[in-house]
């Protein structure tokens, strides 16, 4: 059996471990093939693919892509993707853009609230260079406003709450676009979490495909039982590539463990039969 987590995050974006320690964890984890698919960058790729040949592993090179597609964020994981590509560097620059700016604005709502140096404050949990709702979520929980990641979310950093700021990211079409100019493969990351009603999931799904989306994570660190079983028979209907992927950020998120993830159900195509996925010839045989 071969293990396959492509959905993880790193200190790039908002994971609490550097891009070498996660691969290494992976790796002792007996992960065969792992995508390192941090928000809207790249930049922790280098390290993980020079860790992974030390390790003897496969590192799928990846990214997940804040989207804005029906007035909500969804994101997009990319997979397979060169951080070289001219039309993806530039997307990636202008989401930082509007990442930095929406720092700033969630840290004016903060102080508003009573939490000033909020800003500051995350900027310290981030790598400095890329700030998220994680990063002020881990300011926040240091101040007290909440014992932990998932209440201060609740609280602060969701919509109608004081630290909210409506996304404004990129739309999909351009963002599989991007994707897709790398030599990657687009996939709809998490879809439960959405909870789009049935008619705008399969509106969703369709303008994705039309686009050249090819996969949907089935299997997935924040999906439940039943909602493997939901997504596999989106999968097989809509004829999508099912993935799986913890979404891990860390071990202080104990509930999500790297290479943990239940099998694909029956009748999915996996996203790794296609070329480019398969374990190192190396790989051990369990
Ligand atoms: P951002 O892209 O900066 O808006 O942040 C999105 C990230 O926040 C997600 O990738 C998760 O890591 C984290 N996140 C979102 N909602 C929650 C939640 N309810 N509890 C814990 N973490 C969350
Ligand atoms: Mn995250
Ligand atoms: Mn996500
Ligand atoms: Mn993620």
């Amino acid at each position: 059996m071969m293990t396959y987590d492509l959905h993880t995050h790193s200190t790039a974006s908002d994971g609490t471990l550097a891009p070498a320690a996660l691969v290494e964890r992976a790796a002792a984890a007996g992960v065969h093939v792992l995508a390192l698919t941090d928000h809207d960058c790249t930049t922790g790729l280098a390290a993980a693919t020079a860790a992974a040949s030390r390790c003897g592993i496969r590192l799928i090179p990846g990214v997940e892509v804040s989207v804005t597609w029906g007035g909500r964020t969804v994101h997009i994981v990319g997979l397979g993707v060169d951080p070289a590509c001219s039309a993806l560097a530039s997307g990636l620059a202008q989401l930082l853009e509007y990442r930095t700016w929406r720092a700033a604005e969630i840290g004016r709502r903060l102080a508003q609230a009573g939490f000033p140096g909020a800003l500051e404050g995350a900027r310290a949990h981030s790598n400095g260079t890329l700030i998220g709702r994680t990063h002020f979520a881990r300011f926040l929980v240091e101040r007290g406003a909440a014992t932990d990641l998932r209440a201060v979310f609740r609280r602060f950093l969701v919509e109608g709450k004081p630290g909210h700021v409506p996304g404004k990211w990129v739309d999909l079409p351009t963002a599989i676009g991007w994707i897709r100019a790398a030599g990657g493969e687009a996939v709809i990351a998490h879809p439960a979490r959405y909870k789009f009603a049935a008619a705008k999931l399969r509106r969703f799904i369709g303008e994705f495909r039309e686009c050249g989306g090819r996969g949907i994570e089935v299997v997935s660190g924040s999906h439940s039982r039943d909602d493997y079983f939901v997504y596999a028979r989106h999968a097989r209907e809509h004829r999508l590539l099912a993935s799986a992927g913890s979404d891990y950020h860390g071990p202080d998120n104990p509930w999500v463990e790297l290479g943990r993830l239940a099998p694909l159900p029956d009748g999915c195509t996996p996203i790794w039969s296609l070329p480019g996925f398969a374990p190192l010839a190396t790989a051990a045989v369990a």
